[in-house]
């Protein structure tokens, strides 16, 4: 009902319509102001949990055309297994990168040093950029991943042999809050005289590879790895 008071306009509300009202309009400013902490807290009531790729399946019939331990034209590993240096591998289109550190083998020749360079690129999957200090004794690797990654584990299964795809999910594995949407980085890193594969996972920080420490930083969609030759 509306009546007209020397013309202001008033209305007539009922006292139990009037009060919830106030009450759900606090409600909702209190709901706005404390949004974060209340989604964090939303977050963080389900738990932890694990996630892990374990239990995918080669599919690879030809063990000698394995990306990682094999000789496939497809992947640069084979090459750069000479060199004995450490990279990092792209996985959801196996592109491989190599840091541009001086190379301890005396039979590699100078020209395939490859250090005191820089390379940068967008392979359409990532965009990378890698470099090498004048001395060769550090170097780095920075990679932007598309704004909605997610593994793609066909072309693992497709190319990789049983115990090198067993290798590579284990460095994938990684944990979140049970409601939190979160994917396994496409990456991991490689050394390739040993063909052995490091986790690049948002938890993992730092580790040593053979004379090689690598330290790890994640910020948004980047991942940076820097590596110091640390032989004596
Ligand atoms: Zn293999």
């Amino acid at each position: 009902m509306m009546k007209k008071y020397e013309g202001k306009r008033y209305y007539r509300i009922r006292a139990t319509v009037f009060w919830p009202t106030v009450g759900l309009f606090i409600l909702l400013l209190l709901g706005v102001y404390f949004k974060d902490e209340l989604y964090e807290k939303w977050l963080r009531s389900g738990g932890m949990e694990d996630v892990t790729f374990e239990g995918l399946t080669s599919a690879l019939e030809d063990k000698a055309s394995c990306y990682l331990c094999g000789s496939s034209d497809y992947s640069l590993v084979d090459l750069f297994r000479k060199s004995g240096r450490i990279g990092v591998i792209s996985l959801n289109d196996w592109y491989v990168l190599e840091f541009h550190i001086k190379s301890r083998d005396e039979s590699v020749p100078l020209s395939e040093e490859g250090y005191r360079t820089s390379t940068f690129g967008n392979t359409g999957e990532i965009i990378y950029s890698s470099e090498g200090s004048y001395s060769g004794k550090m170097a780095s690797i920075e990679v932007t991943l598309p704004e909605d990654f997610r593994l793609q584990t066909d072309i693992l299964e497709n190319n990789l042999c049983q115990e090198c795809l067993d290798k590579v999910t284990e460095t994938l594995d990684f944990r979140k809050w049970r409601y939190e949407e979160k994917e396994a980085i496409p990456l991991c890193l490689v050394d390739f005289r040993t063909q052995e594969v490091y986790s690049l996972q948002d938890w993992h920080k730092g580790c040593l590879i053979r004379d090689y420490w690598v330290e790890i930083e994640h910020e948004g969609d980047k991942v940076s790895a820097d590596v110091y030759d640390v032989a004596e």
